[in-house]
């Protein structure tokens, strides 16, 4: 364990002692002092979809940077580059561009920009707006910090915030036809003036936030009639459901809709490099083809040959496994595993899943609703009691802004095979009887009116 007093790095917690993992194989981590953890979450973020040390892509990155690892893409273009931007096109083929990045915040900056070119260069000055959902979270750039809803996470850095509109989660359960989202929207379509909208940007499956959760296709149905209506593009963040999560190549592909632009990140580089993408419309680039015929913003490593060379291995891995199709037809079953070992237990809400994105929300066991008290931190004791029964879990504690109890999120590599499956399922009910237990002992020294504080 190495504490924050030990170390001259800057940790995201300073009161965590962070577990030094020096290599990976597989779902598997070993620590410095040799403790084995099971990883149910690729990397912890969502990322290794095809595990750790995946040696085609240790070799394909060793091969590129051989031959050349950087150059800048204003001055060059390499064969990674063009034949990793056709193979996602041939995978999406309703998109017409790709432009590469080096993560899911770039992406979706990089999204909101396009998007706001495209509407300048038709001469629609006034639309920058976006409308989001208030759960997620969608980077952590100034720009994208601002499509999020939550107070928590943007704190303090609300002054440097674009003042977008959100809308409340929608989940099928609550909200079966998705009518009282679409009353939220039309509503913040009204309060922005339609004709200022640039975007409703939004992922078409929830993860971190509301893991695994996806509102009914009448709303997509609604958002589409609405784009018509009012003019606005409609940007998925398909940084973790992009690149097979979900069980097809993007979860789009799933919903009654076509997104104009869509942001992948996570999958793309499989955790062996940093990597990301936004691919557009046709429409989006013809318009910018015939307006300012630029798009000079970026970063330093877009595109470079190094990343880009090892996007396609994992392309190559992805279609060698036909894994998309197993996370495809594993999930179900997966979904069903998991809700039936989490069945007895007095915190488990709602235990939802799509493909290898799985997730299930932490209740009060005292009258198995409402969320758990704020100042529990149930979050991180999940993710703490998971440690010590050696899995990696990720949680998340997005009820302090009122809009989804603790969330507790698996993603599994979609290499994993069904015998490691059912042991991050086995331990994952371990840790929840575990911290059930430790939860209650708290709760019965709470008093009830501090539930809600
Ligand atoms: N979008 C979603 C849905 C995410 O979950 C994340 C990160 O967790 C991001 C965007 C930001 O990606 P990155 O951390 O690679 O910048």
């Amino acid at each position: 364990m190495v504490r924050t007093e030990d170390t001259s790095v800057f940790p995201r917690f300073l009161d965590l002692d962070y577990p030094n993992v020096e290599r990976g194989e597989g779902v598997w981590l070993t620590t410095t002092d040799g403790k084995r953890i099971l990883d149910a979450c690729s990397g912890g973020a969502m990322v290794a979809c095809l595990g750790h040390g995946v040696k085609e892509l240790a070799a394909a990155a060793a091969e590129q940077a051989g031959r050349i690892s950087y150059f800048y893409n204003h001055h060059f273009t390499s064969e990674p580059q063009e034949r990793l931007a056709e193979r996602l096109l041939a995978l999406a083929p309703e998109m017409a561009r790709v432009r590469f990045v080096s993560g899911g915040s770039e992406a979706n900056e990089t999204a909101l920009q396009l998007a706001r070119l495209y509407h300048v260069d038709r001469g629609d000055e006034d639309r920058w707006r976006v409308i989001s959902f208030a759960q997620a979270y969608h980077g952590s750039t100034m720009g994208t910090l601002a499509l999020t809803g939550r107070d928590t996470v943007r704190e303090p850095y609300t002054p440097y915030l674009a003042s977008h509109l959100h809308i409340p989660p929608s989940r099928p359960t609550t909200d079966p036809d998705g009518e009282a989202a679409l009353e939220a929207l039309d509503r913040a379509l009204e309060q922005a003036g339609p004709g200022t909208v640039a975007a409703f940007l939004c992922e078409p499956v929830s993860a971190a936030a509301l893991p695994g959760s996806s509102p009914s296709d009448g709303f997509w149905q609604g958002v589409a009639e609405r784009r018509d209506d009012h003019g606005f593009l409609i940007v998925f963040d398909e940084v973790v459901t992009g690149i097979g999560r979900v069980g097809s190549w993007l979860a789009a592909h799933q919903l009654p809709i076509e997104p104009d632009i869509v942001a992948v990140g996570k999958g793309l580089g499989a955790g062996h490099v940093p990597l990301g993408g936004v691919l557009v419309r046709e429409e989006i680039y013809d318009a910018i083809d015939r307006g300012s015929r630029e798009f000079d913003l970026g970063h330093t490593w877009d595109g470079a040959p190094l990343p880009c060379a090892v996007g396609l291995a994992v392309l190559d891995q992805i279609e060698k496994g036909d894994l998309v199709t197993r996370v495809h037809d594993r999930g179900p079953s997966l979904l069903a595993e998991l809700t039936g070992a989490l069945s007895g237990s007095e915190l488990v809400g709602e235990v939802r899943g799509r493909g290898f994105l799985l997730g299930f929300e932490l209740v009060d066991p005292r009258d198995g609703s409402s969320f758990l008290p704020v100042e529990l931190d149930a979050a991180s004791l999940v993710d703490d009691v998971a440690f010590e029964h050696g899995l990696l879990l990720t949680s998340t504690h997005p009820q302090a802004d009122g809009f989804a109890g603790d969330q507790v999120l698996l993603a599994p590599a979609y290499t994993s095979s069904d015998e490691e499956l059912a042991q991050m399922v086995e331990r994952t009910a371990g840790v929840i009887a575990d911290v059930e237990h430790r939860v209650k002992d708290r709760l019965s020294g709470m008093p009830n009116e501090d539930r809600d504080a």
